[in-house]
């Protein structure tokens, strides 16, 4: 038979393999795995990546879910899949996203908190991806999170110029054959984007977790300089 030695009893008792552990040793034990799972839950890496149509929201999204891992929600992918179906709510969503307008806050609300739960619990982070686009869905969200014990924890904003968003706006649409990237639709998104968008970077400095991104220029160069944000979540 093979002795096993209990490192945290004291004088190292020993016991013998089949032995029950003796109460002493639970001791503690339950709470530090309470505190581990809690501080696990406060070092997850919620992020909403933010910025207007074309600022390269997805294409970062793709590359954070390489490196660290975490989940994804677009809720313009979403939106795309229902429409796709012939659902509901794709069939109303459809009407916005032709006219460049944004889907109503309650609706897009609860498809987000839907999509949210379905990680699960045990997962290392989501990337939100075109959500919250107005304060009344970050607000939402905030409560979301927060009836979760999770948080929001880095707003990262890619800033590009308003003439490059149009011309990969442009290019996606002649690559991709999306409907709502043609000269006419950009320009509402766009005003839509400067009106009901925008002010969220006023409200996520004040949530002290805004950071602020040069998005024009070298993929990878953008890249680094959100990892160095993420890395020190
Ligand atoms: P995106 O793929 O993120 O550019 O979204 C495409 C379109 O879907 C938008 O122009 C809106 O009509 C709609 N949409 C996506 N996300 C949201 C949101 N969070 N709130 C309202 N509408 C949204």
């Amino acid at each position: 038979m093979r002795e096993i030695k209990l490192p945290n009893l004291p004088g190292e008792q020993k016991v013998q393999e089949g032995d029950l552990l003796p109460d002493q040793w639970f001791k503690g034990k339950e709470e530090k795995v309470k505190q581990n799972k809690i501080e696990e839950r406060i070092k997850m890496k919620n992020i909403v990546i933010f910025g207007a149509p074309g600022s390269g929201k997805g294409t970062q999204s793709d590359k954070l879910i390489e490196r660290y891992g975490l989940e994804h929600i677009s809720t313009g992918d979403v939106l795309r899949a229902e429409i796709k179906k012939g659902s509901e709510l794709g069939k109303t969503a459809q009407g916005y996203i032709d006219q460049g307008q944004l889907i109503p806050d309650d609706l897009m609300v609860s498809i987000l908190a839907s999509v949210y739960d379905g990680f699960g619990r045990g997962h290392k982070g989501v990337i939100f991806d075109g959500f919250p686009r107005t304060i009344p869905q970050a607000e939402a969200l905030k409560v979301m999170l927060a009836e979760r014990g999770d948080k929001v924890a880095a707003m990262i904003e890619l800033a590009v110029p308003e003439d490059e968003l149009m011309k990969r706006l442009l290019l996606r649409g002649q690559q991709s054959g999306r409907a709502d990237d043609n000269e006419e639709t950009i320009k509402k998104r766009l005003v839509v984007y400067h009106s009901q968008t925008q002010p969220l970077i006023e409200w996520y400095k004040q949530e002290g977790v805004h950071h602020h991104i040069n998005g024009l220029g070298d993929l990878d160069r953008i890249f680094a300089d959100i990892c160095a944000i993420v890395d020190n979540l």
